[in-house]
């Protein structure tokens, strides 16, 4: 499979009374085209920094990017201006997020937000761009796409802004799309069909996905792989068939019993995690985990460990993978 992304040792800061929130802390994976990629972690994980930063939406300061690189289809993009980005963002990259009505212009109708993207990045004629935008309404099922056009966002549903940012965001036809709890406002009926709409435009498009969630179901429902990421760091990675079949970090394992899934027996009861995720302002030196895990050792105080392979697609930071955990244990 071709490379897409590959995101290297991301480490992003936020200067804050206090200190400085070290929100993600060398955070490491890849796109391959084609690919959709969920990365699933509580909120304040540092899932939607990632995703900023992929798109480089966070204004530098307040947060400072430390090290890292993120190469974009195999040109290094992590030190590009804000006039570099602009060519890359819309075009190469659309983006979707939870609350369309920010991202919407309100004074615009529907339809002059895909044609001014169209316009700009693919220099198409208006009378191009209309047609591509009603075809882009068409595609992401909204009726009468023709009518549809003409109106502003406050005149569509929750749904349908949600379906409109990604005719927006697919317009220009990007190699990746970001999209950012795009379904959580929604009720589970309208979150469904979100879904199949982005699931069918990604195989016909051929679009990569990257998918920020709190929610393994969403995950699950159009995913190929996941990245479950846990106080700034990845805690874990692997297909979907291996974190939901086969998890093997306590944390992965956590959230699994926290949500409910499809075939959930009516007296199974959701676990929540407990606990409260650490101050990243002063991180621990161990295991970000250790307060909240179960399976907690001596070692994982005091250390952080390393990601173990599980097999070529599957792998976990956590002690209980090391072949001398129990040694450990007792040091
Ligand atoms: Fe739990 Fe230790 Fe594994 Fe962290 S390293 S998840 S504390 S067992
Ligand atoms: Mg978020």
């Amino acid at each position: 499979m071709e490379r897409l992304l590959e995101v290297d040792d991301l480490q992003v800061s936020f200067q804050v009374r206090g200190g400085e929130v070290k929100a993600v802390r060398g955070v490491s994976f890849h796109v391959d085209k084609g690919e959709a990629v969920g990365i699933v972690g509580e909120s304040g994980c540092g899932k939607s920094v990632t995703a900023q930063s992929i798109m480089k939406l966070i204004p530098t300061p307040p947060a400072i990017m430390r090290s890292g690189s993120i190469r974009f289809k195999g040109e290094e993009i992590i030190h590009h201006n804000e006039k570099q980005m602009q060519k890359i963002r819309g075009k190469e990259m659309g983006m979707i997020f939870q609350d369309p009505m920010t991202s919407l212009n309100p004074t615009l109708t529907i339809g002059s937000q895909i044609m001014e993207s169209l316009i700009k990045h693919k220099n198409m004629s208006a009378k191009d761009a209309k047609a591509r935008a009603v075809e882009m309404l068409r595609l992401v099922g909204i009726p009468n796409p023709d009518k549809r056009l003409n109106q502003y966002p406050h005149e569509f549903s929750g749904g349908m802004r949600q379906r409109a940012m990604i005719a927006i965001a697919l317009a220009c036809d990007p190699s990746l799309l970001i999209a950012d709890e795009p379904t959580t406002a929604l009720d589970v009926t309208i979150q469904a069909q979100i879904l199949r709409v982005m699931k069918d435009l990604q195989q016909q498009m051929g679009t990569s996905i990257i998918m920020i969630t709190h929610d393994l179901g969403v995950v699950a429902e159009l995913c190929d792989r996941v990245i479950v990421m846990y106080a700034g760091k990845v805690v874990e990675e692997g297909t979907i068939e291996e974190i939901f079949r086969n998890p093997k970090h306590p944390y992965t394992k956590g959230l699994l019993r926290s949500v409910p899934s499809l075939d959930q027996k009516k007296d199974e009861k959701l676990v929540p995690i407990l606990g409260t995720p650490p101050d990243l302002i002063k991180p621990p030196a161990g295991c970000g985990f250790c307060d909240r895990c179960d399976m907690a050792m001596k070692v994982c105080k005091d250390h952080d460990p390393d990601f173990y392979e599980v097999s070529g697609t599957q792998k976990a930071r956590c002690w209980l993978l090391d072949p001398m955990a129990q040694e450990v244990k007792q040091a």
